[in-house]
């Protein structure tokens, strides 16, 4: 008695096919479970052979062995419960699977009882199997709506094993679960406007935002820096199809997904306290970190000097290249984690240094502010103040304008960039290279006189200097000049806040 049940698993961010082999023969009643399978999977026995007794199957006193091929690919996680059970109940005689075999994929968890529960990673599994040409996929009921994103294949939902095995036995009919959630206009329920006043930070942000430009926020503490970080996401064009099912991704294998495809860009804010592995990925069974779960959005890290130094080296790579790869002794992934930087900081220990009262010596406020990593600041290209405004200053102002008209604005640059860097592989005017700089930044002769002169006067490192030119290539391009001019330039230097204040401490 032998049957064979195609069912599926993760590795990184893609789906891979697993084939579920039981077979059922006279010897000492047993259960062997073999195919390089994790502990999780191990348990799987147990939970199976309870479901399948508590929906009032009659066990036989056999051997049962149950093989998960191929055998080289290490597998992790419950979601063979339900395959295994359906295997184990055909090679029983209940079902006659001959004819569903590379025809469904089938992944679930099993309780005790018999339930389904959700599993992690079903949307690549979803895509796998319609790669494959699979007709259907069998999942469990929670994670309908991430199934049902992948076109051209149906998918069948189901809250316990017995429904399956009627359905399988052609005694329940059952639809396709065909409700899509997908609706690509703006989804946001926070606004730029919500903030009243603060026309410069706006501005900054604005310009950051459209260059795809790093930031951070020099700010006391209550001046707004985390309102102002959660509604960037706003001013970022709307997700792509692509980009969406990228991230939708990520989440689905996280096991972060409770609906649908995501449709708008994530915010992500992880606590100082984070370790590398939260911040980066990894596991001894892979989970995605921070950086990729803020892929096609915003990474947020406030109170940015309380992070160790350790901690923030390893978004490096991420800030470079847009993925991470992450090896382990059990597997090795690549993973997409291409995300705006954005960071926030006191200016000092005590948070108001500048702003009154702050009791810090000048040596504890530079250390303070060492404790940021040089490679990390190096990636970021705009900082900048972010004032505590008092209340009765902010009562007569408004919101000023809405995310939409500033995001217009924004979507302008991006086209002009895409112009510009149509024949190399730039994206952005932040990725724009030192050694390229004089090609795609031209300035007038008023405009470079200015530059030489502020750079002596703050002492900018040539590091700086080149930021401050890739920053005005971009306020250039938000009031549509080719040529960068004395105003674009003067605007960038004011973003540069933390070489000034370092300066100044000297
Ligand atoms: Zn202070």
């Amino acid at each position: 008695m032998y049957s064979k049940i195609s069912s599926a698993n993760v590795i990184g961010v893609d789906g891979f096919l697993v084939d579920v082999e039981v077979d059922i023969s006279n010897g000492i009643p047993s259960v062997i479970l073999v195919g390089l399978a994790e502990t999780s999977v191990k348990e799987a026995k147990e939970r199976v052979m309870s479901a399948i007794k508590n929906m009032g199957f009659s066990m036989p006193s056999k051997k049962i062995r149950i093989n998960l091929a191929p055998a080289d690919m290490r597998k992790e996680g419950s979601l063979f419960d339900l395959p295994i059970a359906i295997g184990i109940l055909s090679a029983l005689g209940y079902i006659d699977y001959s004819e569903f075999y590379k025809k469904y994929v089938i992944i679930g968890e099993l309780s005790l009882d018999g339930k389904i529960r959700k599993v992690k990673g079903v949307l690549p599994i979803c895509l796998m199997a319609r790669e494959l040409n699979y007709e259907g996929i069998i999942v469990p009921y929670e994670n309908r709506y991430e199934a049902s994103i992948v076109d051209d294949i149906k998918v069948y939902p189901f809250d316990n094993l017995i429904d399956v095995v009627k359905f399988l036995r052609g005694e329940l009919n059952k639809e396709p679960f065909d409700e899509k959630k997908e609706d690509f206009t703006n989804a946001y329920d926070l606004d730029i406007s919500d903030i009243r006043g603060q026309w410069a930070v706006k501005r900054a942000i604005e310009v950051a935002v459209a260059g795809g430009h790093n930031l951070l926020m020099l700010g006391p503490p209550g001046s707004g820096k985390t309102m102002f970080a959660k509604r960037i996401p706003t001013l970022l064009p709307p997700l792509s199809k692509e980009e969406a099912l990228e991230t939708t991704k990520i989440y689905s294998i996280a096991g972060l997904l409770n609906s649908g495809i995501i449709k708008v860009r994530p915010f992500r804010n992880p606590h100082h306290s984070i370790s590398d592995v939260g911040l980066i990925g990894g596991g001894s069974y892979f989970q995605p970190g921070e950086v990729s779960l803020a892929h096609n959005g915003v990474l947020f890290l406030d109170e940015l000097p309380e992070f160790s130094r350790k901690t923030l080296e390893v978004l490096r790579q991420p800030l470079e290249d847009g993925y991470v790869i992450i090896s382990r002794a059990n597997y090795k992934v690549k993973i997409p984690s291409k995300f705006m930087l954005v960071c926030a900081m006191n200016p000092c220990p005590c948070g108001y240094f500048g702003y009154g009262n702050c009791k810090c010596s000048t040596y504890q406020i530079k250390q303070y502010q060492n404790k940021i990593s040089g490679p990390l600041l190096d990636r970021i290209d705009i900082h900048i103040e972010v004032p505590n405004i008092p209340y009765e200053e902010l009562k007569y102002k408004d919101g000023g304008e809405s995310s939409y008209v500033i995001r217009e604005r924004i979507l302008k640059v991006y086209e002009i960039q895409k112009l510009r860097f149509k024949d190399s592989k730039i994206r952005t005017n932040s990725q724009i290279p030192e050694r390229e700089i004089s090609k795609f930044c031209k300035m007038d002769i008023k405009a470079e006189e200015f530059l030489m002169n502020v750079s002596k006067k703050f002492g900018f490192s040539a590091r700086a200097i080149h930021k401050i030119i890739k920053v005005s290539r971009t306020i250039a391009d938000l009031s549509n000049s080719d040529i960068i001019k004395v105003e674009h330039i003067a605007e960038a230097v004011s973003y540069r806040v933390l070489d000034k204040l370092n300066n100044s401490l000297v």
